[in-house]
């Protein structure tokens, strides 16, 4: 760790904002170093063995639209490094009560097809969004400033700062849509009748069309070991079990970028920031957490709408209105008996993670902020009620409640895997408002998690633009 003279910058933190941060430096010929709290690299970018020997699961992050449609990252030579993208056939399914279900294709007229009344509405809205989607990606994923592509960005906005039940009830006359859009939207881990819920499902929905939602053949650990890989081959350093608690656990650097969230922040650095800045950190917001299964199966899960197995995630959770339910109980403090479900079967499209013939399945839950409370019964029954006879299939069960999901990882605090609430009022003004939300005012200390703009997901953006910060102030 120690080096003869001092590192141009020390990344604290190797999630994928931090290891993204740290190559954007090393490209620019800087020296860096990236310590690690945990044994593996990689925070919410990796994958272990949790249930039984030969069953692979992805422990956090399992679905890359954002990664594959990151402006970083798609320059990078990733591939030489050993990542590879397998792209599912259809990047969601939502089955309903009925035994049927809508697939999300990579089509968009062909997604159309399966909405009845509602087809040409469904091609109205994301035909223009997914035909503009590099533009508009490259002004979503940035920090708050005046967009570089404002026709796109402004046809975009005018949708997406409704909240979700407003706009899916507006524009789509009849459930399959408005339920398709909800369970997009419902990854925003807010209620849905909040202000500008609508862009989570906009997004998500546009990318799926875009660039499909493709999963990490081998899990999701080999992307971050080839984001590592190619850190190292550009000279950066990386050493892993090396938690940083103090100032003291730090060499000399010019530079120190912070994956962690503003509370782990103030604990470690919280002395060299003014304590103006250092109480409007401890303002910042967290939201609901989740509490996360991860099966081990006979086989595949036996869904009564068949087609739900031509994709790699499945919203789980029926009706708009059952989704809209769900998702305002938890914000009430509340566990819902009828959760809304974000499930991946990964397995039926990359056979390295399960034995011939078997299969995993990763599943959450949003939960309220904090929850010790385990939801795998309510979990799997939600799953039973689209899919009868899953349960037989069952081999083994490995669970992480939101309290579980917080002690795995320090970044996700109360199980919240966003990096704090992403409403309106937070997502560009993450961690504070600020001209520059990446860099702090004490010289040398900037934040790099998704606790800065854009926010959560796997897309590396925010170490990105934290390095340009930090590369502009280098001069
Ligand atoms: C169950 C689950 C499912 C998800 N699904 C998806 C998905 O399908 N697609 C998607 O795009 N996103 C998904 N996400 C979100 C995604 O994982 C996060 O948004 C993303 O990992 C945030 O990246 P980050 O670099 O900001 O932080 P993290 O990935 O959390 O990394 C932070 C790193 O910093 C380390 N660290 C923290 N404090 C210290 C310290 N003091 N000293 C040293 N090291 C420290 C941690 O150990 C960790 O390795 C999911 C998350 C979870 C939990």
């Amino acid at each position: 760790m120690t080096s003869p003279t001092p590192y141009d910058a020390v990344i604290v933190g190797s999630g994928p904002n931090g290891l993204a941060a740290a190559i954007a430096l090393a490209r620019a010929g800087r020296s860096v170093l990236v310590l690690e709290g945990a044994e593996t690299v990689g925070g919410g970018l990796r994958s272990a063995a949790l249930t039984l020997p030969g069953f692979l699961h992805d422990s956090c992050a399992a679905f890359h639209p954002l990664g594959v449609a990151s402006p970083f990252w798609r320059g990078l030579p990733l591939a030489e490094h050993g990542l590879r993208w397998i792209h599912p056939p259809a990047a969601v399914a939502h089955p309903f009560d009925d035994g049927t279900a809508v697939v999300v294709e990579r089509d968009v007229a062909a997604t159309a097809a399966q909405l009845g009344r509602d087809a040409g509405a469904y091609q109205r809205l994301m035909g223009p969004l997914v035909r503009a989607w590099e533009r508009l990606v490259r002004d979503v994923l940035g920090p708050l400033r005046l967009p570089r592509y404002p026709l796109a960005t402004l046809r975009f906005g005018l949708a997406a700062l409704w909240p979700a039940t407003a706009l899916t009830r507006t524009v789509f006359r009849e459930e399959p849509a408005r339920a398709v859009l909800a369970g997009m939207a419902g990854h925003a881990i807010m209620p849905l009748t909040w202000p500008a819920t609508a862009a989570f499902g906009l997004v998500l929905g546009l990318l799926a069309h875009a660039v499909g939602w493709p999963i990490v053949a081998g899990g999701s650990q080999r992307f971050a070991d080839a984001l590592a890989s190619y850190l190292r081959s550009l000279g950066g350093a990386i050493v892993t079990g090396h938690p940083v608690r103090s100032p003291a656990d730090l060499p000399p650097a010019r530079a120190i970028l912070f994956d962690v969230t503003p509370r782990q922040l103030l604990a470690i650095v919280g002395e060299r920031l003014p304590p103006g800045y250092r109480r409007r950190l401890a303002r910042y917001r967290y939201g609901p957490g989740v509490c996360k299964v991860d099966l081990a199966l006979d086989g595949p899960i036996p869904w009564r709408a068949s087609a739900c197995a031509r994709a790699g995630a499945v919203h789980v959770g029926g009706t708009l209105a059952e989704i809209a339910e769900a998702e305002r109980a938890v914000w009430q403090g509340a566990h819902p008996e009828r959760p809304f479900l974000i499930l991946g079967q990964q397995s039926l499209f990359d056979p390295t993670r399960a034995p011939d013939g078997k299969h995993t399945v990763w599943v959450y839950a949003h939960v309220p902020h904090g929850s010790t409370v385990d939801m795998t019964d309510r979990i799997l029954a939600q799953i039973e009620r689209f899919a009868p006879g899953f349960q037989s299939r069952i081999l083994a069960v490995h669970t992480r409640t939101a309290a579980d999901m917080a002690a795995y990882n320090p970044n996700f605090v109360g199980g919240d895997i966003n990096g704090g609430v992403q409403d309106l009022r937070q997502l560009f003004t993450r961690p504070v408002a600020a001209r520059n939300p990446y860099a702090t005012p004490a010289r040398g200390i900037y934040l790099c998690s998704a606790s800065t703009p854009p926010g959560g997901g796997v897309h590396g953006m925010c170490g990105y633009w934290a390095a340009r910060t930090v590369l502009g102030r280098m001069g």
